[in-house]
């Protein structure tokens, strides 16, 4: 017989069991080599862990690797060094408790709307249920996309098919939610809209979220957290509290918390330090 035992679950002083992070990066660092040979460190160092439920946001310049952190968390890539780890799991490969929405939509162009939301059930089944048909048309009703379930991508716009992509990334109403500037293709008035949609569903089916964004006010309005990268190699600058009650709504933007937090965020994201 295996001389292996199960760890005992850590108890808090107060008798109730602490439950891990959700996600946990530990001393993350990620190096690549390009095609031309040379190193790039994408990440070094990061520390940050997700509790349950949490709506946190990640904001920096571009290329400081926020994408990276992302893949990381969804498994789609293994860190070169330290440990991400999923409800106190190191991730080894991609997890079935995860969704995750793209920067583009990647949908595929000869199955209609329906059956791209549908395609994940599909393809890891190998049918689709009727429940799960039905998910994906309260999903296109919630995205305002009732009337288009038998289209192909090719006719629907570049939000609607962000739209779409997301649609799928919520369909097996994931406990963890990951999205790389999701709404960045979107006009800024479908982009708002968008926002407090996923607030909403959010709210009716709760669950761990790290958004990645260019917005501070999109970051603002959305989290509970908000976390500062900066370049080269990618870090955790600052991790930033945002104390604004929910539900949020318009009225939010308006709260002089917001404006003042938005500017205070501003001031760090575009700073340069003295290299
Ligand atoms: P962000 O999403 O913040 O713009 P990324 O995570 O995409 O940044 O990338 C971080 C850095 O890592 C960039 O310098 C990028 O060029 C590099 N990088 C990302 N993926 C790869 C890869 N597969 N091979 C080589 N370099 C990569
Ligand atoms: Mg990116």
């Amino acid at each position: 017989m295996s001389a292996v035992t199960a760890l005992p679950t850590p108890v808090a002083a107060s008798g109730t069991a602490i439950s891990p992070p959700v996600i946990d990066f530990q001393s993350v660092g990620q190096t690549f080599v390009s095609s031309d040979g040379s190193r790039v460190e994408a990440l070094q160092g990061v520390n940050l862990s997700l509790r349950r439920h949490e709506f946190v946001s990640v904001i920096g310049p571009s290329g400081c690797g926020k994408s990276t952190l992302l893949r990381l968390a969804a498994g789609l890539l293994m860190p070169s060094s330290g440990t991400v780890s999923i409800f106190g799991v190191p991730v080894t490969a991609p997890r079935d408790e995860i969704g995750f929405a793209f920067q583009r939509p990647t949908l595929l162009p000869w199955l209609d709307v329906i059956d791209n939301i549908t395609f994940p059930m599909r393809h890891k089944y190998g049918r689709v249920e009727q429940r799960d048909v039905k998910r994906a048309n309260e999903l296109l009703e919630t995205i305002g996309l009732r009337d288009f379930a038998r289209k192909r991508p090719n006719e629907l716009s570049g939000g609607m098919q962000q739209r779409v992509a997301i649609a799928r990334a919520l369909l097996h109403d994931p406990d963890i939610l990951l999205m790389d500037e999701p709404f960045s293709a979107l006009d800024a008035l479908t982009r708002d809209e968008m926002s407090f949609e996923l607030l909403r569903i959010w709210a009716e089916r709760p669950k761990t979220v790290v958004f990645v964004t260019h917005s501070i006010q999109e970051a603002l309005l959305l989290s509970d957290r908000i976390v500062v990268m900066s370049a080269r190699p990618g870090r955790v600058s600052e991790i930033i509290d945002v104390p604004l009650a929910r539900p949020r709504n318009l009225a939010t933007l308006s709260d002089p918390v917001f404006t003042q937090l938005a500017n205070e965020i501003r001031v760090k994201v575009f700073t340069r330090k003295p290299e």
